[in-house]
This record gives C-alpha cells, structure tokens and sequence, in this order.
C-alpha cells in the first residue's frame, strides 16, 4: 500500500539537506523541519513567488541565536555551571513568543525544533506573534525553592536585555510553571526597573497573570478533539482516553475530558504509568504532583482502583483517544502499532513533536487521525497573547470570558486546517492543513516585509 505521508518534493531536498549541513547533529530541528516541508510541496507549485524569494530556506534560518553561561550557587556553596539558551526563529507576524524548557535533555537542537515548530502554530491561532522558544540544561528536579530561584535569577541576568513587551516574550514549558515563571519576572523587573507585564506569560493571577493560562494546552487540546468529534456527529460522552505525562498539559487536559463526559483511565511520568479503570481522580493527582511534586507510582500506592507499571509503554493501554502530553518522540513505531490493534481511532498531540516519523506514517496509513501539536496544543499560547492583550490594556478578564475566547480560537484553528486540506487537494488531513494553513500567513508577511 503507498503511504499516505508524502515523500519530500525535489524541489525542497535540497533545502532540506542545506539545513541538515548547516546544522549538525541536531536531529530534533532536522526531523521538525522535515515533516513541515513534507506538506509544502502543492504550496510551491500554485505559488511559485515563496521560491523565488526563498521564503522557505530564509524560515529555516533562525534570525538571531542566543548562547550564554548560566553560573550559580547551589546550598552547599558550590558553583554550578548551566548553558542557557533562547533562539528567536521568525519575527514576520509579531515579536517572538515561545516557552523555556529546564530540562537536562535541552540543548541548541531542541530548542531549534521547538522555535521551528512556533512560528507555525502561533501563526494558526491569529493572533500577532512570532515564534522563539528558549531554555536550559538545567534540572529543577530535586533542587530547592532557593536553589531554583538563583538559577533563575541567574539566567535573566542575560536573558533580559533580549527580550520585552515589542521584541521577545518568553513563557512557561517543560520545567519552566508559575514558580520559574515569578522568580524569572522578579528578577527581570529588578534589573530593568520596569514593572512591564508583557514581557513574560503564565505569570501569577494576582501579579498580571490571565485567567485559564494554567489550564489553557490542555483544555484547548481538549476542545480541538470535541470540534473533531462533533464534526462527526459525535461526543467525548463515554470515551476511554489514555494521556501521557501528568505535567501541566496532561493535568489540564485530563481535566476537560472529565468534564465533557470522558473516561481518562492512564496517565505517566518519566519512570512509568498508572492504569485506574474508575478513572483518573484528578484531585488527588494534583495533590501529588503540583502540592509535593511527587510521582504517579505515589497514586497507585494511595489509590486501590489502580495500578503502576514501572517503564513500559502507555500506549499498550486500549483506548478510542490517545493524547501524548509529555515529551518529544514517546509515541514511536511500537506504540503506534499497539493503539491500531486496540482500536484507538484519534491521536492528538498536547505535547511538542510526541510522535516519531514512524508512528506518524502508521497511523496516518491507518486511518487514524492524526493532529500535529502545532495545532492541536496552540491553545497555550493563544492563552498567552490573551494574557497579553490584558496587560497592554491593563485589563483583566473572568475565567468564563477568557475559556470561551480560547475554545472560539481553537474552533477556529480546527477549521482553518480542515479548509486548507480540502483546498490542497487533501480532505481530512490535519497535518497538511495545519502546515500550509500555518505557513502562508507567515509567508505572506515575509513577502511583504522585504529580504530581512
Ligand atoms: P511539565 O509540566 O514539565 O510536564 C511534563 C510531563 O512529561 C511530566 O509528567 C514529565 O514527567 C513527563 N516527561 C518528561 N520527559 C519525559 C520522558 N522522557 N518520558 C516520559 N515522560 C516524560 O511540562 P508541560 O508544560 O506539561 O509540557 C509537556 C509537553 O507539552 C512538552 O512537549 C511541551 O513542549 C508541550 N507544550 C506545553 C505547553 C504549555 O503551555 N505548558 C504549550 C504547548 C506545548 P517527569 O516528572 O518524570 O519528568
């Protein structure tokens, strides 16, 4: 049978392998750029003016990266040493917006995959942003308040004379939530002597923060799958899901599937996963791992309804939902034949890349459908200009008001992929949808700005 992801035009080959020479070693960002000009090949060919101006090769080039030393101080008094970084990918439809990752798998690749990966989704959601993303080596885990706040502390040193409310605003990712979020905002209002709100999202409600930005990759996540379901006639009412992770998106998004009448009955970490067949009791999930940041194996021990399975796959777990929340590639080959078997019919990605060219193509070849995160887990960061738009005008909006501005908005991302595939000739095809539909607004401004 052919597959139906499409081989690389030859036209972009070479682009592709200009990016693999020009940037060694760092497959995550070759892997990212290579599944987005996959979908671009009917783009070219009805607009051959993206060609002629090198549109796609110029979006490969991040226009400014941004290495540093991150020294600090740990309890004991020794010095300890981290690399921080921030890559501002493509500024064509506003300032570059995008989280910080600290994690110790974080180094200049991942965050080039991860910025790639911006620009696309923030240009799906509408709103005026460019794309960037940033982070560190470093692993909160295990360290104290203290300790994390003089990382932090340490890293905006550098960081802030990068970034502002018109040029940069970084938010929350894997490692970076409200904790991170605040020591980073202190310190960035401390160098500058500027309480400017803007230049940072997720932060507290009571110091700038919005309404349902906590909430907002898992709920949006949720309500993308609700528009796919109703699309069909059908509902969450009743669904079994599995996601994976039990961090913020993960938490979110088991949240709203609880709510429109779904059943989540596993969820991970990076040690293993727990299977609760009466359902995942969230408020004893939260009490763990945002009250004491402990484990999932700590939710199997105080729950009799459920068990751990130490390592493993989730995905070996039957379920009409997947939503892989965690990380890059946990989703491969392996998992995505185990889904097929069990008769998973929708796999959405809350997480950034979760899913392995392989299980990608397995999936796809399947019948099952598939939603790249672009799409699928842009509501964080709609949620994050939402939260812009407020500190601009010094505005605060209610929970009810801010939830429906993001569910219209991943409506309407929804959408946008469904007519963009249609328009190119294939139907149903989200990946397709959300790379093109993405990709052109953002080209178009490219076009009009001028070579910059
Ligand atoms: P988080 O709160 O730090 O949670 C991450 C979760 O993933 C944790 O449960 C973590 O478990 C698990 N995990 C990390 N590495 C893993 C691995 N190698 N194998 C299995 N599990 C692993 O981060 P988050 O904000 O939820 O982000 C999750 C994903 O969503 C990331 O891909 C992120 O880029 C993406 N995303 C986040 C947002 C947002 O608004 N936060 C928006 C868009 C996309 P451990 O505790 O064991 O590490």
């Amino acid at each position: 049978m052919e597959s139906l992801v499409p081989a690389l035009d030859e036209s972009l080959v070479s682009v592709f392998d200009e990016v693999v020479r020009r940037n060694p070693g760092e497959v995550e960002f070759h892997q990212a750029v290579r599944e987005v000009l996959e979908s671009l090949s009917p783009v070219i060919a009805k607009h051959p003016e993206y060609a002629d101006d090198e549109i796609i090769r110029r979006l490969c080039e991040p226009e400014r990266q941004i290495i540093f030393r991150v020294p600090w101080t740990d309890d004991s008094g020794r010095v300890q040493l981290n690399r921080g970084f921030r890559v501002e990918f493509n500024s064509a439809l506003g300032p570059y917006k995008g989280g910080l990752r600290f994690h110790p798998s974080v180094y200049l690749g991942i965050v080039k995959f991860l910025g790639f990966e911006q620009i696309f989704k923030n240009s799906l959601t509408g709103m005026p942003i460019g794309g960037g993303k940033g982070g560190s080596d470093f692993d909160p885990k295990g360290r104290s308040n203290a300790e994390v706040m003089r990382f932090c502390q340490s890293f905006m040193t550098e960081l802030y004379r990068h970034i502002g409310e018109y040029t940069d605003v970084p938010a929350g990712d894997i490692g970076v939530g409200g904790r991170e979020i605040g020591y980073l905002f202190g310190q960035y209002k401390r160098i500058t002597n500027r309480y400017e709100s803007g230049t940072l999202t997720g932060k507290g409600l009571s110091w700038g923060g919005s309404q349902v930005r906590t909430e907002a990759t898992g709920y949006g996540l949720v309500f993308f799958v609700d528009e796919m379901l109703t699309d069909h006639g059908d509902s969450f009412d009743g669904k079994r899901v599995v996601v994976s992770g039990s961090g913020n998106v993960a938490i979110y998004a088991i949240e709203k599937v609880h709510q429109l009448g779904g059943k989540v009955v596993a969820c991970s970490d990076s040690d293993g996963y727990i299977v609760d067949e009466a359902g995942i009791d969230l408020e004893l999930l939260k009490e763990i791992k945002n009250g004491h940041r402990g484990r999932v194996s700590d939710y199997a021990q105080r729950r009799s309804s459920a068990s751990y399975v130490a390592g493993g796959s989730i995905w070996d777990v039957p379920c009409e939902i997947a939503l892989p929340c965690a990380t890059q590639n946990e989703l491969d080959g392996a998992g995505a034949k185990a889904l097929i078997a069990n008769g998973c019919r929708i796999v959405a990605e809350g997480a950034n890349m979760p899913t392995t060219p392989e299980a990608t193509r397995l999936l796809r070849d399947a019948g099952v459908s598939f939603v790249p995160g672009k799409a699928a887990n842009a509501g964080g960061v709609a949620t994050s200009a939402l939260e812009m738009q407020q500190n601009a005008s010094r505005d605060s909006w209610t929970f009810e008001h801010t939830e429906a501005r993001l569910a219209k908005i991943m409506r309407s991302i929804h959408d946008r992929c469904l007519e963009t595939a249609d328009e190119y000739g294939a139907p149903g095809d989200y990946v397709l949808g959300a790379n093109i539909a993405g990709f052109i607004q953002v080209a178009d401004a490219m076009l009009a700005l001028g070579h910059i």
